[in-house]
Formats: C-alpha cells, structure tokens, sequence
C-alpha cells in the first residue's frame, strides 16, 4: 500500500487512483483538486485534461500541462480554506499550496482556484496565484 500524494490518509488505490481511472468521480471540489494535485504529482497529463474544464483550454494545452507536470516533483499539498463545492453544490472555491522541487530548489504554488460542474462532474475552471513572498 503506498500513500497517495494528496496526503489523505487512504493509500492511493482507495483514494484517487478511483478518480484517475474514472472508476469514480469526486463528490466535492476539494476531492477533485486533491486529485488533480496527485495527477500533477503522478504527471497524469491526460486526467489533468480531463478535469479541466474543455471551454478553457488554450492552444497546446496538452503540451502546456505535460511541461508543467514534469517540470517539477510536487512533495506536499496543504488546503487551506474551501467555499462550496459541497455534493449539491454548482461552484467551489479551494484555497491551497502546493509544494515542490525543481532541482534542488524548493518552491511554493499559492492558489486559489476555482471549480465548476461539466456534465455533472467536478472541473477546474481557473485559479489566482498569490504573490510569494520570500523572506
Ligand atoms: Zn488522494
């Protein structure tokens, strides 16, 4: 049993493997943002396009996402706040950070996206980054 990488205590096969494989589909916002969190982790380019809503696609997404997923090793996700995206919910809001290493640096990704339904099923619509503030 291996952990899964969004840091919920199931391991991954009880976690969001089910998501990754369309076995299931996340009942909140939260879930879907844990999930895309551990296909960016897992460079699950496909199921990053997947969960992101189609309207919103630009030129050579698949290209863009594939880049950013192997870009980087995300190693921690910490949410920190979620409006809606409960189970009867048409919009969410989840607040997070997203740790990672590129190279032997050490980064941060502070966002705050922004999930809607499409086809009945949890999607990213977008996000806002905040500012990083180094010390
Ligand atoms: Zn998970």
């Amino acid at each position: 049993m291996s952990a899964c990488p969004c840091g919920l205590k199931d391991p991954y096969s009880e976690c969001c493997e089910p998501f990754h494989t369309k076995q299931t589909l996340p009942a909140t916002a939260e879930l879907l943002m844990r999930s895309r969190y551990s296909a960016y982790a897992l460079r699950l380019v496909d199921y990053l396009l997947y969960s992101h809503h189609p309207r919103q696609h630009g030129k050579n997404e698949k290209e863009k996402v594939k880049q950013a997923a192997e870009g980087v090793d995300f190693f921690r996700l910490e949410v920190l706040d979620t409006s809606q995206g409960q189970v009867n919910d048409k919009i969410g809001k989840v607040e997070f950070k997203a740790f990672y290493r590129h190279g032997t640096e050490l980064g941060c990704i502070h966002e705050n996206s922004r999930f809607k339904r499409y086809q009945g099923r949890w999607v990213y619509w977008d996000g806002e980054l905040f500012e990083s503030v180094s010390d």
